[in-house]
């Protein structure tokens, strides 16, 4: 077995990545499992360059090949925002509910073909050799006008996909991993570790 450090504590993360890398032989273990306790800055511009800071400094610290990803949510008429500031977006500690309202609010009066919105993900793999490896997914669809479906967390009761009639919310886990951006990007990973 080839250990991966997952530089995260996020259980959801760490099951979806071990499902996804289940008939390999890597073994996916937390930064805690792995002893690891670090405050990392993610000061990047992009989803790509915030992964790639996380995975490198915590390679550097457990010389281990480590796994980072950075996602977040583009909205076009809003120039990209909330984007690398998702989780920040109107302060760590504001509730999602009203994230989500502020939202919808300034997205009033604008018509559905220019609430278009993606979610991203980036994932980067670090090497103790130094070297990256870095995949960008994406999860395409339209800001919708109210809050919908109890599955899912933070932006997704407001993310619709006019292909299911539905929000990211309103469709089951298993379908959400299979279209979404975290499940496309650690897909497309794990193409590049074998
Ligand atoms: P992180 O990559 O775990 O730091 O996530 C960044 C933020 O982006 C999350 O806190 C959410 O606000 C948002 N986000 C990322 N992926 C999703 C998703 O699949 N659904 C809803 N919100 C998401």
């Amino acid at each position: 077995m080839k250990r991966i450090i997952f530089a995260t504590n996020n259980k959801d993360k760490l099951r979806e990545i071990r499902e996804i890398l289940a008939d390999t032989d890597y073994e996916v273990v937390s930064m805690k499992e792995a002893g690891l306790d670090m405050d990392i800055v993610e000061d990047g511009e992009t989803f790509e360059e915030n992964a790639v800071i996380k995975a490198r400094a915590v390679c550097e610290a457990a010389h281990e090949i480590v796994l980072a990803d950075d996602s977040g949510l583009e909205i076009d008429y809003l120039n990209k925002e909330p984007g690398v500031y998702s989780a920040r977006y109107l302060g760590e500690k504001t509730d999602y509910h009203t994230k989500n309202h502020i939202l919808i609010e300034r997205l009033a009066g604008v018509p559905d073909e220019k609430r278009t919105a993606r979610f991203v993900c980036a994932i980067c793999a670090a090497f103790p050799d130094g070297t990256v490896k870095v995949v960008r997914e994406t999860m395409e669809g339209r800001i919708g006008y109210e809050e919908r479906g109890e599955n899912g967390f933070g932006y997704d009761p407001i993310f619709f996909l006019p292909e299911y009639g539905k929000t990211s919310a309103e469709i089951p886990r298993e379908e959400k991993n299979r279209i979404s951006h975290r499940g496309k990007a650690l897909r497309a990973m794990k193409k590049e570790l074998l």
